[in-house]
């Protein structure tokens, strides 16, 4: 899309009047970000390009969206500390060479997908699942070098900016999570930038990632085969074509025999040797490669309960807290299978358990929120919910939110509430928006009845109105101002009998001429109720 087509797009109104152009328009993103097009020189490659995103923006994105992006993708990999200062000294060795300053920050995530994604502004995160197939801090080294490119060059702001422009605002939906991935919960900005994580970077890009990384890692005293041998694991890995990798560190940068070459011709042209690390980055897993056989188990877990066997869901995650007692994650599995068990007092007893174990990630707080509203205890669950949103957004908090406030009376914020998810798509957007119009419609009737306005064949107005609602609407009244050649104004009032189902349109004949077709449509939606 461009600006031009944009503008259109806002221009063009359908015949419904301004509801339909809903689309965001990429001016209110560039106002919201601050944009303004330069022409710049690229830090990392030095050629000349149009850059649309000033770096004070780059570095705002990557900042708003680190943490909520973190927990989209099972939040920090806490319960190892001194892996992740490991893996952020590795970074900033490589960040300290790099063609461009920015407020690097490096963080390991509890994720056995093998995925690793840089924002801009250099803010990167690396999952546990591809620690765990890595040989080496060279190869550390690689993985980390390469994000930091995609970072420096601008890759991501660029992706970030396409990926708004294609997208809008996305909205999405909570549905059943699926291993660790709570992506797909997130409403709001942090749906748009995890989406953004599942789009793959273009080819260019992941050459040029390669190679200015490789440089990183040889102006940082790292051996540049490290980049070799991790992407001929790559390449081997992606053969094997499990899901994780798929869906993981594939979708977003796809290995391949020509990215192989062209790091060995990049590694001929680099000073040879420099350091492995091999020792080191096996002390420093040490702990994790103990694990392994936990998280295998919890990974099982999670997918029996997919597969809605939440018995066999129970059982492995006791493997795991026999294994791996301090992981929150295996209380969290077990709290899942009772919801679905529907045995809320032991679920609650788990995400208890989980909670105590790590209080900052978000779906244990959504979790024990819904479990409460479950149990009738609306105080505590919004206490929950709330602390679930400071940390991820999600269409099922804000939901729930809806009901708890509507119930307590409080009708301004469960509109609010409702509003947000109703703009996403899936189930919960249309529970959302049902609830919305129960609560909403009689206070303002025009915004779910759409007028317009046409002349009949004496040219008298009709005026019609559309139920954009999916529940059925009665007791419709409009009132239309009219102002004849003469200047003398009537206003008259009309009701529609019986009631307009969803998506279908009632008209009126107002006796009201002469009315000349595409004049402005003076009637208003005065009154409307949900039909029983
Ligand atoms: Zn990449």
């Amino acid at each position: 899309m461009s600006i031009a087509d944009c503008a259109l797009n806002t221009a063009v109104r359908g015949p419904w009047g301004m509801m339909q152009a809903r689309r965001v328009c990429l001016f209110l993103l560039i106002a919201a970000l601050a944009v303004t097009a330069a022409c710049s020189v690229n830090p990392v490659t030095g050629k000349r390009e149009l850059t649309l995103v000033s770096e004070a923006s780059e570095i705002q994105m990557g900042v708003q969206n680190y943490l909520p992006m973190q927990q989209s993708q099972g939040g920090q990999y806490d319960i190892d500390p001194v892996l992740t200062e490991y893996v952020a000294s590795v970074g900033n060795r490589l960040a300290a060479v790099s063609d461009r300053r920015l407020p690097y920050e490096f963080v390991v995530l509890n994720n056995s997908v093998p995925n690793a994604w840089a924002l801009p502004g250099g803010k990167i995160a690396i999952n546990r699942g591809i620690l765990t197939e890595l040989n080496s801090e060279a190869e550390l080294a690689a993985v980390l070098a390469h994000e930091i490119v995609h970072a420096a060059a601008r890759h991501s702001a660029k992706r970030m900016e396409r990926s708004m422009l294609l997208q809008g605002v996305v909205l999405a939906t909570a549905v059943a999570t699926s291993d660790s991935d709570y992506g797909n919960f997130a409403v709001g900005g942090a749906s748009v930038a995890t989406q953004m994580l599942n789009q793959s970077y273009g080819r260019g890009d992941e050459l040029e990632s390669d190679k200015y990384g490789m440089l990183y890692m040889s102006r940082a005293g790292y051996d540049p085969q490290g980049a070799v041998r991790l992407q001929k694991t790559f390449v081997r890995l992606s053969d094997g074509q499990s899901t994780g990798w798929l869906t993981g560190l594939f979708a977003s940068h796809p290995p391949s025999e020509e990215r192989v070459r062209a790091n060995i011709e990049m590694a001929a042209t680099l000073p040879p040797g420099g350091e492995t690390g091999e020792d080191r980055f096996r002390a420093a897993m040490a702990k994790t490669t103990a694990a392994g056989p936990a998280y295998e188990a919890y990974d099982e877990g999670r997918k029996a309960l997919a597969d809605e066997k939440p018995d066999r869901a129970i059982e492995q995650a006791n493997k795991g807290i026999s294994m791996l007692p301090e992981e929150a994650n295996f209380y969290a599995l077990r709290g899942d299978a009772r919801i679905l068990n529907k045995q809320y007092d032991m679920a609650l007893t788990n995400f208890n358990s989980a909670i105590r174990r790590r209080d900052n990630f978000f779906y244990y707080y959504l979790q024990r929120g819904l479990i409460q509203e479950e149990l009738g205890h609306d105080d505590l669950a919004e206490t929950d919910l709330e602390t679930s949103i400071t940390m991820l957004p999600t269409a099922a908090a804000h939901y729930a939110l809806g009901n708890i406030t509507a119930r307590s009376g409080n009708k301004a914020a469960a509109i609010e509430h409702y509003t947000l998810v109703a703009k996403g798509q899936g189930e919960i957007a249309q529970s959302a928006n049902m609830a919305l119009v129960k609560l909403d419609l009689a206070d303002n009737p025009a915004k779910y009845l759409l007028k317009r306005c046409d002349p009949d064949s004496s040219g008298k107005l009709v005026v019609s109105v559309k139920n954009n609602t999916s529940l059925a609407i009665t007791g419709v009244r409009i009132a239309v101002q009219y102002t004849d050649n003469t200047g003398i104004q009537r206003r008259i009032d009309r009701s529609i009998s019986g009631s307009i189902q969803p998506g279908q349109v009632a008209s009126v004949a107002t006796g009201l001429g002469p009315y000349t077709a595409g004049s402005q449509c003076p009637a208003t939606v005065t009154a409307a109720r949900v039909a029983e």
